[in-house]
């Protein structure tokens, strides 16, 4: 039947541009239904954390405001998916049930649920890839397994054709001629009853238009030093892209092809380097996806079953020091303190941090994902799973568990003058670069110039490094024998 409402359900896709889903909805003909559901129960332990709900408040808003300039609006609601689904079906008469995939375990169960709840004569559902640049079920080796390896696996993306072109936004969009009931996103609490995101705020735009402008100012003016950046968190080296890719502000396709059209366009081995460098990264996001689908045990266990008898230990205290940015390591207790105050971190600092925990502190890996997840503006279960995989050395394509980051090297190589360390760090940045990244290792009249009172203005060490690494070796070996 011709003309009957089709419902699009939006979930982390909040934005007009490229929607696979709401494209298709759009070409049935009839009015379109836009429609959030808030049912976090039904995505377990991962439903999202305080970072990412306060981002998900605003996005929400956002969306609304999108769709009400072109002719729409947001229905908001709450509680059980299906039930909600079914109730707008019965009082709009929709016919179909439009959406675009996710990939995270528990959803994905959740989703082939409602699909066959819903799936009835006379009734559409088709779910669509808006954020992938491919499906991870189509990328297998030659043995049509899923592959392990990040090189092979990206070698074979790029060796198919490229994704698909990304569709450009509705300027208009048909609505119901009924008034449906909705909720503001405000009832949906997500933003923190005491205001600790100040510093999120004064950080983020949360809009789709945002995003699209914030990605062309980074292509136009830090592209192409992409490559030599990328890794120094005192630079402006990244494109801050990832909260935007996980809440679907902006599809993997549109950056592919607004990178894409930039190497046609450009001469210079050095931005064409930088630019393909760039490209990679979005393939380790596919990559992280499609480790996901495929062993989706890992967001709890590692891949490499061995590590499941590592002898982890249980340190609160030290935990504690990590989560607050007082380890003694300006390094990671920068990253630490970046990361409560703006919900991101930079990944050269992620690494880092990462390290620190599951090397030098032997705390479980798990430990770090958790709160992540619940800092993160951009916590997203495939790359937050692969990143913590990958630093404690269990995952596909990890850093083997002996290669220890020391915090004061990879400080002086990354952050050479201490400009990042200065910003989040101020009590200890008086210091001289030579101590900056060490300030343990100062006299007591450097100490005493820079204003640093060790122990009492900035910790001592929780950990020495060399002792730590020992540990952490010797650990290794016990599970290496076994
Ligand atoms: C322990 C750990 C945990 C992490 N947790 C998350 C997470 O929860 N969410 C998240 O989006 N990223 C995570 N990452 C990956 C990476 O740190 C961020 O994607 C990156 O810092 C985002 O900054 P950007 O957008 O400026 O990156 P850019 O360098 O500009 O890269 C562009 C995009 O490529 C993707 N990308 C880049 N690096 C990686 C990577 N190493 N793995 C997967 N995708 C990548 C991201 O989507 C990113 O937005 C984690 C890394 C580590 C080591």
């Amino acid at each position: 039947m011709k003309n009957q409402p089709t419902i699009v359900w939006f979930r982390q896709d909040l934005r007009l541009d490229d929607n696979p889903a709401l494209l298709a909805a759009i070409e049935r003909g009839g009015p379109v239904i836009p429609v959030y559901i808030w049912s976090p129960r039904e995505e377990s332990r991962w439903s999202p954390g305080g970072a990412g709900r306060w981002w998900l408040h605003h996005s929400l808003v956002a969306l609304d405001k999108q769709l009400r300039r072109i002719g729409s609006h947001l229905v908001v609601r709450k509680g059980n998916t299906l039930t909600n689904i079914k109730e707008l079906v019965r009082e709009t008469g929709a016919n179909a049930v439009f959406w675009n995939r996710c990939y995270e375990p528990d959803v994905m169960k959740r989703d082939r649920r409602i699909e066959n709840a819903l799936e009835k004569p006379g009734m559409v559902v088709r779910a669509f890839n808006g954020s992938l640049l491919y499906e991870p079920w189509n990328i297998l080796n030659k043995q049509g397994k899923p592959f392990r390896v990040f090189t092979a696996f990206w070698k074979t993306c790029l060796s198919l054709d490229e994704p698909e072109k990304p569709c450009s936004p509705p300027s208009s969009l048909p609505a119901v001629k009924k008034r449906l009931k909705s909720l503001l996103p405000k009832d949906l609490v997500l933003l923190p009853r005491l205001d600790w995101a100040a510093g999120i705020r004064s950080t983020w735009k949360v809009d789709e238009q945002f995003a699209r402008e914030q990605l062309s100012a980074f292509i136009k003016e830090h592209l192409s030093e992409y490559q030599s950046d990328r890794d120094r968190p005192d630079l402006m080296g990244t494109s801050r892209m990832s909260p935007y890719l996980h809440w679907g502000q902006i599809s993997p396709r549109r950056i592919w092809y607004m990178i894409a059209q930039k190497i046609k366009n450009k001469r210079g081995t050095k931005f064409r380097s930088s630019a393909h460098a760039y490209l990679r990264q979005l393939g380790w996001r596919e990559f992280a996806y499609h480790l996901l689908y495929h062993y989706p045990h890992t967001t709890e266990r590692p891949l490499y079953e061995a590590f499941s008898n590592f002898p982890w230990a249980r340190n609160m205290r030290a935990l504690r020091a990590w989560q607050r940015g007082r380890t003694g390591y300006p390094m990671v207790d920068a990253g630490m303190r970046e990361l409560w105050h703006t919900g991101w971190m930079h990944n050269r600092v992620r690494m880092i941090v990462a390290s620190f925990l599951v090397k030098h502190l032997l705390i479980p890996w798990q430990e770090g994902a958790k709160w992540f997840w619940d800092t993160l503006v951009d916590a997203d279960l495939a790359n937050n799973t692969l990143g913590w995989q990958w630093s404690a050395g269990c995952g596909a394509d990890a850093a083997p568990y002996f290669r220890i980051f020391n915090p004061v090297t990879q400080g002086y190589k990354f952050d050479p003058e201490g400009d990042y360390v200065r910003q989040w760090i101020p009590e200890i940045g008086k210091l001289p670069n030579k101590l900056i990244h060490e300030p343990w290792t100062a006299d007591s009249a450097s100490l005493a110039d820079a204003g640093v009172k060790l122990g009492r203005t900035y910790p001592r060490p929780i950990i020495d490094h060399a002792d730590a690494r020992e540990r952490a070796l010797a650990a290794y070996q016990r599970i290496k024998k076994n």
